[in-house]
C-alpha cells in the first residue's frame, strides 16, 4: 500500500489551502470550511485530433 485513499487533491477556492477531499462531495476545506465547487474537467483543446486532415472523409476537395 503506497498511499491511503485520500481522494482528490484540491485547492480551496476561498483560502487557497491544499487538501484532499477524502472522496467527499462536496469537498469541504478543513481550514475555512468552504464547500468546494464540483470539479470541472479541463476543456480539451480544439478538436484537432478529431478531424482527419488526410481528407479521406471529404472526396470533394475545395479550394479556399
Ligand atoms: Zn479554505
Amino acid at each position: 500500500m503506497s498511499q491511503p485513499d485520500l481522494g482528490t487533491k484540491r485547492v480551496c477556492v476561498s483560502c487557497g489551502a491544499r487538501f484532499y477531499d477524502l472522496n467527499r462531495a462536496p469537498a469541504i476545506c478543513p481550514k475555512c470550511g468552504t464547500e468546494q465547487p464540483a470539479l470541472v474537467p479541463r476543456l480539451r483543446r480544439n478538436s484537432d485530433s478529431l478531424s482527419p486532415r488526410s481528407g479521406e472523409c471529404c472526396p470533394h476537395q475545395e479550394n479556399r
